[in-house]
């Protein structure tokens, strides 16, 4: 071996070391110049030199996360297993997102334990899923059960653009909402002010659009998911039953049970409304006390069922003399009744107190004893009609109309009898 083949091997060995050892080449290596017949061994190490370096730069951007870093050319053997590798990397990747899509039938196999972790975690989504989607269902269906509920988002700035978030069965039902829709449209089908409605869970009352049902109506701020901090929870709780209850009871307190007129309580608050608008109009008052005649000769001749059917007939003229809707006909108590009427003059008062008298004289009412025999009543009358005064309240027009009765009856009964008020 000449002294110039000693030298070049010296220097292959030192690229094999840098190669090696990853270190830089000694400056007078780098400028060898190799006896010719060198060249094939010294382009091969500096292949060699180009396949590591390759293998390193993909390596490390792999080691950094960068999965989609392009591999080095084919004829690298160096990198062809990390390429597989990367390969199924790449094939985890897409697994994961179809998990992300809600396809959790992914399996993975060619990581030792992190394919377990994986495939479990798959296994546990999916359960999780399943078990988040049934108990949805189940409080659905629980709402649905409930009185109408809904949720709006409200936009800030714009004027009563709120989102229908979600609305319960019965709130679809009912109002007919929809959700994903503003609650605006539904102003034909929702309670009219429910607009109106303060936010802060006061409860107001309000019957819905076509009057058939009444809500018990709260709204309120409610976080309804994370992402919507403006979310308005409205509860409509059903109260038409109690609202019918409340009103049967309250005609049940207003009326006479016997006769179906009103009673001398429910007289007193109807009437004393009456007499304020004819104050504020100074327009004629009248009222009518009447009393049958000697109804306990009645009573005691054919029996109180009798008398009680009596009564009743009575009632009956004096709803039908007295019918327009401002006309208040009571029973004042035992056979005494009492008819107010607003806006109406004297005349035309003792003018309809003289039908009353005629109708029930004429009115045959069959004797319980004796079917071909009828009974005819007669009745007293005593009316007074002022334009009412601030000192003239509705109790002194009631016992002024008293005296006329108490006066007609003096002068022989079945008979209409006027008094003015008393002056003074
Ligand atoms: P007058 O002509 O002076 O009014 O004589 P009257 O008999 O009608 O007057 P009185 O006050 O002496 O009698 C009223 C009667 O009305 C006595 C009472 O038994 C009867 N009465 C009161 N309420 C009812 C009722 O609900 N049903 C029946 N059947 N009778 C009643
Ligand atoms: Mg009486
Ligand atoms: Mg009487």
């Amino acid at each position: 071996m000449t002294k110039d083949h000693e030298s070049a091997l010296q220097h292959l060995a030192l690229i094999l070391d840098s190669l090696l050892e990853n270190k830089p080449l000694p400056a007078e290596s780098i400028d060898y110049a190799y006896p010719p017949e060198w060249t094939p061994l010294v382009d091969s190490c500096q292949r060699l030199q180009n396949a590591i370096d390759e293998f390193n730069a993909y390596v490390l951007a792999l080691s950094q996360g960068n999965i989609d870093v392009e591999a080095p050319p084919r004829k690298n053997y160096l990198a062809s297993s990390l390429k597989h590798f990367q390969a199924q990397l790449q094939h985890l990747t897409w697994q994961a997102e179809c998990i992300t899509q809600g396809n959790y039938n992914q399996k993975l196999d060619f990581m030792g334990t992190f394919s377990e972790v994986f495939n479990t975690m798959a296994l546990q989504l999916e359960f999780r899923e399943k078990q988040l989607i049934s108990q949805q269902d189940s409080m659905k269906r629980v709402f649905d059960k409930l009185d109408p509920i809904f949720i709006v988002e409200t936009h800030a700035g714009t004027n009563n653009a709120e989102t229908i978030l979600y609305a319960n069965q019965l709130a679809q039902e009912r109002f007919h909402l929809q959700e994903q829709t503003h609650l605006m449209e539904y102003s034909a089908t929702l309670p009219q002010d429910i607009a109106q409605l303060p936010r802060d869970g006061t409860p107001m009352e309000f019957p819905d659009a076509e009057n058939t049902y009444w809500y018990r109506i709260t709204s309120s701020y409610f976080p309804w998911t994370t992402h919507h901090e403006n979310t308005l929870l409205f509860q409509c709780v059903d109260i038409t039953t109690q609202k019918r209850h409340a009103a049967k009871l309250e005609q049940a307190a207003n009326t006479d049970e016997l006769t179906k007129v009103l009673n001398r309580r429910a007289f007193e608050f109807s009437a004393t409304h009456l007499w304020e608008a004819c104050l504020n109009t100074s327009k004629p008052f009248s009222v009518l006390m009447f009393d049958l005649d000697y109804f306990k000769r009645c009573n005691d001749t054919y029996g109180h069922q009798f008398g009680d059917l009596c009564l009743k007939t009575f009632a009956d003229i004096l709803k039908k003399v007295f019918s327009r809707s401002s006309d208040i006909v009571a029973r004042y108590g035992g056979e005494e009744f009492v008819v107010a009427l607003p806006f109406t003059p004297g005349d035309m008062a003792i003018l309809l107190g003289e039908k009353v008298r005629e109708r029930l004289q004429e009115t045959p009412i069959p004797d319980p004893c004796d079917n071909s025999l009828d009974v005819h009543l007669t009745v007293s009358i005593g009316v007074t009609s002022p334009i009412p005064e601030p000192h003239y309240p509705l109790n002194t027009l009631i016992a002024r109309a008293d005296q006329a009765l108490y006066k007609a009856k003096e002068d022989g009964r079945n008979r209409v009898v006027f008094l003015e008020m008393e002056t003074g």
